[in-house]
């Protein structure tokens, strides 16, 4: 299990005013799904992606198969 300094639930975008600078953003769903962009397309898609996602999720992890959970 890995330590989260700051942990957040939701968009977390990184966009620097300098448009050359790469964007970055972090999405973290109630469920536990995680994802993570780099690059202009692809924070766009993920932004996206969570979106969907949101409306569809049901607060359960993504996969159902927890191998890692049992104490
Ligand atoms: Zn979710």
């Amino acid at each position: 299990m890995s330590q989260i300094i700051e942990p957040f639930v939701g968009l977390h975008v990184i966009a620097p005013p300098d448009w050359r600078a790469i964007p970055s953003a972090t999405a973290v769903c109630r469920c536990g799904r995680s994802r993570h962009a780099r690059g202009r397309e692809r924070v766009r898609v993920l932004i996206e992606a969570y979106t969907a996602h949101r409306e569809t999720c049901t607060g359960q992890p993504e996969t159902p198969e927890t191998t890692r959970s049992a104490a």
